[in-house]
Parts: structure tokens; sequence; C-alpha cells
């Protein structure tokens, strides 16, 4: 029985991979959402998050 795992670490910044970077980069989560708005006549909150590069800013 493994008793020496590590416990998972709480990392502040994501990773992921980049096209356009063409390497794994640090990534963010940006909301790309309109707000406020409405649908079907009742008021909404669009939120539409993306994980984005740090580096160039492109949704991976
Ligand atoms: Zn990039």
């Amino acid at each position: 029985m493994l008793v020496d795992c590590d416990p998972d670490p709480v990392e502040e910044a994501a990773y992921g991979y980049c096209r356009r970077c063409e390497c794994e980069v640090p990534i963010e989560e940006r909301d790309f959402g309109i707000g406020r708005d409405e649908a079907y006549g009742r008021p909404i909150v669009h939120v539409d998050m993306q994980w984005c590069c740090c580096e160039c800013g492109d949704q991976l």
C-alpha cells in the first residue's frame, strides 16, 4: 500500500497549451459574457468564462 502520496498542491496558476505560443503557458479565466441582458422577457446575466493564455491573451 502506498502511503507516500503527495497531497494535491494548491496551485494558484493554471497551465495549459497555447497554440499560438506553441508551449505550456500560465492561463487565466476571463469572462467573455455580455453581462446583464434579457432573455424571453426575463433579466439574465450572461457569463462566459473562457481559459486564456496569460502570454498572448488567446483563448485556448
Ligand atoms: Zn499564448
